[in-house]
């Protein structure tokens, strides 16, 4: 490859299935220029949208003419054809022609040799791509230290990297008007709000999946932090928690009835997706309390049990994170993450939950054996006893690559890349962002050698910034700050 196709196809994150630059003249998107999209779908149902998307790319108006086709390309993938004269995109519905259109974006270059660029030009290929993973998924926090513009822009950079969902996890950061008391109040932002990023994240082929905490975790805050965002305020509320308040008291009708209104109204305020994420991870003292102390297994199922009822009534199927599922003291799970324990009995629940439940395996490291790649048991272990499981890994760029792999050589369901706090600064930005997308959509993928990937994220992050019309500082790049203002607070 000369270092010029180089340059032209490392451009596109994740990088395309197949691409290659053909010969001939760059394409310029301009007024008039003539792009054709075929697709089972009629003009009628893509003019007014792809109109939208050219002109926020471009400031274009192309000439678009539509033709029936493209059954047979997979779901959202997509064939694009450029030459200097013409430009032909083909796919099997609406998120194809859009995944197509993402790509051609960053292919584009501005005019060159002027001052002020008037239009954009694609350099000519042939692109053929399809993912890996069905479901590709990233796990959103949003903190009272996430500004709305920050989680939008993370929300608008993980559809740009094609991903198709994303959960977000509020930290008490919507106030709901079942228990207005149920979020930071200085932080904490209404509805609408929520509702404008539900509508824009599908506008952009996103799908947004809500997560509360139904067991541990309870404190919609981290555990290092020592905040509690209900208690803090509210500690008429204790007899809903464990008595360290890190955990729901299960055995409480009152925190069941509380988080059902809770999880209803999250559920409609996200538009009634086809999933909802219930977490359930690091239950530490689970079942401490003198009314949760006895047979604690059957309670806890049938408060999983509950929620599974409550959610299949509503058409979502329940995610959950694994690990209370094993136990840590069971050798076989040495150098995986797994927080039950044999003194709860928790380790036999798992054949007792509805198998349509998805399990969210969460590895963070990358334990390899002897100099081995890891073998990933968890995720066998679940599949086998006949789960839908989602591989999650975090910041180590081995193990994202590595559990990409595994889910796409063992079928399962998918990825769901976490973020948690470290979502900040372009190095942990192309981690999450750009080694955990090429893992969903072709994680056999090796980067070229002398392309640095960072800066066309930088890029990225700032074609984000137009489309939503920044104007500060601490909006632009990848951190709100060069230098940080506060340290010593992690
Ligand atoms: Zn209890």
């Amino acid at each position: 490859m000369s270092n010029q196709e180089k340059f032209v196809v490392s451009r596109i994150i994740p990088a395309p299935s197949h691409i290659e630059c053909v010969s001939g003249g760059m394409f310029k998107l301009a007024d008039g220029c003539p792009i054709t999209v075929i697709s089972p779908l009629a003009e009628a149902e893509l003019s007014a949208t792809l109109h939208d998307t050219c002109n926020v790319y471009w400031k274009a108006t192309p000439s678009f003419s539509f033709q029936a086709g493209g059954e047979g390309i997979a779901a959202d993938g997509y064939r694009l054809r450029v030459t200097a004269e013409h430009c032909e995109i083909t796919a099997s519905g609406l998120s194809g022609i859009r995944n197509a259109f993402k790509t051609m974006r960053q292919l584009a270059e501005s005019e060159r040799g002027v001052l002020k660029s008037t239009c954009w030009l694609l350099p000519p290929v042939a692109v053929e791509d399809e993912p890996a993973l069905a479901f590709r998924g990233i796990h959103l926090c949003w903190f009272p230290e996430t500004p709305t513009w920050e989680i939008e822009k993370n929300i608008r950079l993980a559809a740009y990297y094609k991903f198709n969902y994303a959960v977000i996890e509020s930290w008490g950061m919507i106030r709901l008007e079942s228990h207005p008391e149920y979020c930071w109040d200085e932080f904490a932002v209404d509805k609408k709000e929520v509702s404008r990023l539900v509508k824009l994240a599908a506008s952009l082929g996103l799908t947004l999946i809500p997560q509360l905490n139904l067991f541990g975790h309870a404190t919609s805050s981290r555990c290092g932090s020592g905040k509690q965002m209900l208690l803090d305020r509210h500690p008429e509320y204790a007899s809903l928690f464990e008595p360290d308040g890190w955990t729901w008291c299960i055995a409480n009708p009152c925190a069941r009835q509380y988080l059902t209104e809770l999880v209803t109204e999250l559920h409609d305020l996200f538009d009634k997706p086809p999933f909802f994420h219930i977490g359930c991870d690091e239950a530490y003292n689970a079942g401490s309390c003198s009314l949760c102390r006895e047979n604690y297994p059957a309670k806890l199922k049938a408060h999983l049990m509950y929620f599974y009822s409550l959610f299949a009534k509503r058409g979502a199927r329940v995610m959950m994170w694994h690990d209370m599922l094993l136990n840590r003291d069971d050798p076989r799970w040495e150098g995986y993450t797994a927080y039950g324990h044999s003194s709860r009995g928790l380790d036999e629940l798992y054949k007792e939950l509805p198998k349509d439940i998805i399990i969210c395996d969460w590895q963070y490291g990358y334990p390899e054996k002897d100099g081995k790649e890891p073998d990933w048991r968890t995720s066998h272990f679940f599949k086998q006893t006949g789960f839908d499981v989602l591989v999650c890994p975090w910041l180590e760029r081995r193990g994202i690559k590595s559990l990409g792999c595994l889910a796409k050589q063992e079928k399962l369901f998918g990825i769901l890349e976490t973020t948690w706090h470290w979502y900040r600064g372009s190095f942990r930005k192309e981690t999450l962002f750009v080694i955990a997308s090429n893992a969903a959509w072709h994680p056999d993928w090796t980067p070229e050698s002398n392309v640095v990937y960072r800066e066309y994220l930088n890029r990225h992050l700032r074609e984000m910034d137009q489309d939503m019309k920044s104007k500060k500082y601490i909006q632009f790049g990848s951190v709100q700050y060069q230098i940080n203002p506060a340290p010593y607070q992690d």
